[in-house]
């Protein structure tokens, strides 16, 4: 029996191995499909003494079953905090953002955002207290001034202009010919990468959400653009809490608390000079100029 045993066991490994692809191929699909995957808000308890804008509380998750990725994740976000997320490729930065997103669910423990269980909210509600920043495929062919507005429909004219002044954008809009009434192309190819990203920024001004969630793609952008960019980025996360994906010098040492990843699990936390001082594995990236897979620049 041994030696038909051993290859259906395989059989059956490799049959788990394709339906959990399947699976994850289904739930892409379904994160894009956005209406019909919203996970029914459940009744988890609130825990009232819990006042951290975000907590995550021994959460444990993985994206295949049985290959566990993060593990016991603790993690306190007062309000107003902005916390950096670093640490090499693969370590589960973006995982813990999308947790937190809630498109994928834990699997055990528990994120809560002013004590409350996140699974007790549709996603559609976590989504209007935090906004992605920097998201480029959220703008569509049409004005500069819809693509602002979006971020709140009720917004007046004023208060879209206030929010393109907040986010440094206004200078360059005004001096296109349609000025505000210029329509963006299909993949907004007639204003550069630098002006897509501070017309996003500009629509979360707009938005005006407690949290903030900041992918910091490594772009091609020019250095005064870069400039308004970060002053732009800083202005914003000043109001509110805020969840850096880390990739810049600048992002990392001015953050209340740093965590510093690898493999699914916290390996250290503290700020940019505590985590210096420890001279451990933070230190070691940081003097090797390397955080993932990107040269710190200054
Ligand atoms: P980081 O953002 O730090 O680079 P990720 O959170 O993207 O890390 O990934 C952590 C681990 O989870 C990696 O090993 C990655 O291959 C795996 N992973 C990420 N997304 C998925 C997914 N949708 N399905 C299965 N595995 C995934």
């Amino acid at each position: 029996t041994n030696m038909f045993s051993q290859p259906i066991t395989r059989l059956a490994n490799l049959t788990n191995t394709i339906q959990s692809t399947i699976a994850s191929a289904e739930r892409i699909f379904e994160i894009f499909d956005e209406p019909e995957m919203d996970f029914e808000p459940g009744h988890f308890p609130i825990v009232k003494s819990d006042k951290n804008e975000v907590t995550f509380d021994k959460v444990d998750f993985s994206y295949v079953p049985d290959q566990s990725l993060i593990q016991s994740f603790n993690l306190n976000v007062f309000p107003g905090q902005k916390i950096a997320i670093v640490g090499p490729t693969g370590a589960g930065k973006s995982t813990i953002i999308n947790l937190l997103e809630r498109f994928y669910e834990v699997n055990d423990g528990a994120i809560r955002m002013k004590g409350e269980d996140i699974r007790n909210k549709p996603r559609s509600e976590i989504r209007k207290r935090m906004a992605m920043v920097l998201q480029e495929s959220w703008l569509f062919n049409g004005t500069i001034f819809d693509n602002i507005k979006y971020g709140r429909f009720s917004a007046t004219k004023d208060e879209v202009i206030e929010a393109a002044k907040a986010a440094h954008a206004d200078l360059f809009i005004r001096e296109l010919p349609d000025g505000y009434d210029t329509i963006l192309n299909e993949d907004a190819t007639n204003i550069s990468q630098g002006q897509r990203q501070l017309l996003t920024i500009a629509r979360v001004f707009l938005a005006d959400p407690e949290i903030i969630i900041l992918d910091e793609a490594t772009s091609s952008v020019d250095t005064r653009t870069e400039k308004l960019i970060q002053a732009a980025m800083d202005k914003l996360a000043e109001q509110r809490t805020s969840f850096v994906v880390a990739h810049r010098l600048s992002t990392i040492k001015n953050a209340d608390k740093i965590v510093v990843m690898n493999q699914g699990q916290i390996v250290e936390t503290g700020n940019h000079e505590q985590l210096m001082a420890k001279n451990g594995f933070y230190a070691n990236l940081y003097n090797a100029q390397f955080i993932g897979n990107t040269l710190l620049s200054h």
